[in-house]
């Protein structure tokens, strides 16, 4: 069997350097757990304009489609800022996103014990905190037609159109019960029913997708305002929580907040399943490539190894070497080495980026 293939996208600013955090880790399977990732590095964002003058080059493009999975650092940053719209190192990142067609965005919270001062909620609130927000991510009122701002009348009329076919609905919602399976085994699905046709549809598609293939997983259902009270009052109540484009990218960002730094936040996004079964999947920190520490070796790597751990779980089914990754990040912040963004108000002296890499890279060594 061939070895699992990798596309390692670093970016700019300091995705480069928390991807090398990474490297370490894969390099570290290799020598350790006799698991070799056929690894392969491109450019994408602004250094990819600045060799190729598009932010992300045909020849990578096609290089994602057919790895098992693309791992991206970050792009972006203030040398690029005045460039053309189209040629933005973001849109290198969309147009990964959208040729690979990656409609179920995967968004953890989870709280670290050790962190969970950092929360502006209290401690026992969120404390232990693992929640997973699947956000339709292709979909819904950010794409749907008619769009626009037009004039009728005296006045003009801003347009966005919220639609969802039962397709769409569907393919999300299957996505979330499968984690489900994986984690807690419960989903809480939240859209506006009471107010939007499109969430009586919404409901009524992931309840049909519930009955006929996962009666075995807990199905629930809630306003997504509702939910917005929930998540802040009792998170620990959720397990996985599906929702639309845009209630899940205000959710996301709520839930994310809950557990502290940005630079802990690892994320995914997945598509149709291959011809292997896996889904088309691309890994990624929530965070961008902060041009205000770049290349100071402040940068914390904890997001860009989580988002791996979700690569080694969800494209490589090997959910308990990335429990293995999780324990060790664990590990680590339980005994105090903390990057400078995990510095709280009691001061002490932070690590720098490869330091965090190489104490979690010890906590791995531990582990065997
Ligand atoms: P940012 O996430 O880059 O930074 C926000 C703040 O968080 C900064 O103070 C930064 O130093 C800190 N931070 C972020 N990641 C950190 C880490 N791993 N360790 C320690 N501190 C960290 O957001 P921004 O400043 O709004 O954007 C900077 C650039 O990144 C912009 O060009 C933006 O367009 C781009 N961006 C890219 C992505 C992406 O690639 N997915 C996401 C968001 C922003």
């Amino acid at each position: 069997m061939s070895n699992p293939s990798l596309l390692i996208l670093p970016g700019d600013g300091i995705g480069p350097e928390v991807m090398a955090e990474v490297r370490k880790i894969i390099d570290w399977f290799g020598a350790k757990r006799g698991v070799t990732f056929d690894v392969s590095e491109d450019l994408v964002g602004g250094c990819a304009y600045d060799k190729h003058g598009t932010p992300l080059h045909d020849d990578t493009m096609a290089k994602a489609q057919e790895v098992d999975a693309v791992l991206l650092g970050a792009v972006g940053g203030p040398k690029y800022d005045n460039l053309d719209f189209s040629v933005k190192p973001e849109r290198g990142l969309l147009r990964l996103r959208k040729e690979m067609d990656l409609y179920a965005n995967l968004r953890p919270a989870q709280c670290f014990d050790a962190l969970a001062d950092f929360s502006s909620l209290k401690k026992d609130v969120v404390a232990g905190l693992d929640i997973m927000i699947v956000r339709e991510l292709t979909s819904g009122v950010y794409f749907g037609e008619p769009r626009g701002i037009f004039k009728e009348g005296n006045e003009r009329v801003g347009i966005n159109t919220q639609r969802y076919t039962e397709s769409e609905i569907e393919r999300v919602a299957r996505s979330a019960f499968e984690l489900a399976r994986r984690r807690g085994n419960k989903v809480c699905s939240m859209e506006k029913a009471n107010v939007m046709e499109s969430g009586v549809l919404w409901r009524e598609v992931v309840q049909k997708i519930h009955d006929t293939e996962y009666p075995d997983v807990e199905l629930s259902h809630m306003y997504a305002d509702a939910g917005a009270m929930q998540l802040t009052r009792w998170p620990k109540q959720f397990d996985v929580i599906v929702t639309d484009n845009l209630f899940g990218d205000l959710l996301s960002d709520l839930a994310a907040m809950l557990t502290g730094s940005l630079g802990m936040l690892p994320s995914a996004s997945l598509g149709a399943p291959m011809a292997n079964g896996r889904p088309k999947a691309l890994y990624e920190p929530v965070h961008g490539s902060a041009p205000d520490i770049a290349g100071q070796g402040k940068a914390n790597p904890i997001a860009c190894i989580l988002s791996f751990a979700m690569a080694l779980r969800y494209s490589f089914d090997m959910g308990d070497e990335a429990t293995r990754v999780e324990k060790a990040v664990e590990k680590v912040l339980a005994d105090g080495v903390r990057t400078a963004d995990l510095m709280g108000p009691e001061g002490g002296v932070p690590v720098s980026t490869s330091e965090m890499g190489d104490k979690i890279l010890a906590a791995l060594d531990a582990s065997l």
